[in-house]
């Protein structure tokens, strides 16, 4: 049997009133949100199939994005830990998939300035340091597999409103003064001419580090790099509960042979070393019967039970 058709036999399909932001679960097995990534991105890459029953892994990471394939990935290649990687629904199913692939030298919705204001100009040039480092392992990775069609030329901050040009202005100067980057102001005339023919620009500030990429194509290379190296990818599998009991960490999923509830929906790796085998050591025994005698809860982290409602 071809793997596509086996994919077929646990995939759901995409439905398009579930919401993993006011859903109580992270889904099972649903499919891919009909985006143009989706459309172009092939066949995705093969996957290990729903987990099947216990299993034991040094590292258990919830969630097949761009963040637990990646953390995989390096897992694998710089410390030769084989993880295992969880996925409620199809690989990549995410905000990986339907993101708009712009790969910039920032962090969340804050300009430069902002960071300044908030967090003085220490903390700013610290924190840029760092984004610096984390942009320059994106462009490696990015190098490493050219299938994400990058599109190199930097990113365009551009200006809607006339009175926006003064602020982006005094960002472009703070960009080259205080962090040293050739950002730059483009007139309109430029910016319609030489990049994109927006006419309702008044201009724009340039930022020469940007990289456009077919997201869905770097979460497949992720993948299929990662599964080369012996991480086993396992969609259809949500992690319903995580729970740590002396030095061991459980994941329980639908498989497991002790099912809990609720359901998580955070995309964390977590390092254990007793994954997804609910209480099946001695060790996690024992604790459990002392967790029982003493009739108080053992640390656990758990998802909220009822999320707020839109
Ligand atoms: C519309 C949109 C546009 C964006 N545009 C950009 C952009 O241009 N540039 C940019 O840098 N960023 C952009 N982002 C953000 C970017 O897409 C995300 O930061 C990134 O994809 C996050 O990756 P992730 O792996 O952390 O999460 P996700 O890709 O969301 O992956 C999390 C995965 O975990 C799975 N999961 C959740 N709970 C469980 C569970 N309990 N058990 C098992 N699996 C579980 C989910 O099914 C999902 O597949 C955009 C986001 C959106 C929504």
């Amino acid at each position: 049997m071809k793997a596509e058709d086996v994919r077929e036999s646990y995939m759901r399909p995409y439905d398009p009133q579930y919401d993993p932001l006011v859903m109580a679960t992270p889904g099972q097995g649903t499919g891919y949100a009909p985006t143009y990534w989706v459309a172009t991105a092939g066949v995705p890459p093969q996957d290990d199939g729903p987990i099947h029953g216990d299993v034991e892994a040094d590292v258990v990471i919830v969630g097949s994005g761009f963040t637990g394939l990646s953390t995989a990935l390096f897992l694998a290649r710089e410390h030769g830990i084989k993880a295992i990687v969880l996925e409620a629904n199809q690989s990549a199913w995410g905000c990986t998939s339907r993101n708009g692939g712009q790969g910039q030298n920032a962090s969340g919705r804050l300009y430069r300035s902002g960071w300044i204001e908030r967090w003085g100009k220490e903390t700013a040039l610290r924190l840029d340091a760092e984004i610096r480092k984390g942009f320059q392992t994106f462009k490696d990775l990015v190098a490493e597999f050219p299938e994400c069609e990058p599109q190199p030329g930097g990113h365009l901050y551009i200006a809607h409103r006339e009175k926006k040009m003064e602020f982006l202005r005094n960002e472009t100067r703070l960009m080259r003064e205080v962090f040293g980057y050739d950002a730059k102001m483009l007139s309109k005339e430029e910016v319609q001419h030489d990049w994109v023919n927006d006419a309702d620009s008044f201009g724009a500030m340039h930022e020469p580090d940007g990289i456009g990429v077919h997201p869905l194509k770097l979460a497949f290379a992720y993948m299929r790099k990662a599964r080369s190296l012996g991480v086993k990818v396992h969609p259809a599998s949500p992690v319903l509960d995580v729970e740590t009991r002396a030095a061991f960490t459980t994941c329980a999923h639908p498989a497991a042979s002790s099912r809990r509830g609720p359901w998580a929906l955070l995309p964390v790796a977590i390092p254990a070393t007793s994954c997804t085998r609910a209480c099946a050591t001695r060790s996690c025994r024992s604790s459990r019967t002392r967790w029982s005698r003493e009739r108080s809860r053992p640390k656990s982290w758990r998802p909220p039970t009822s999320r707020p409602r839109r």
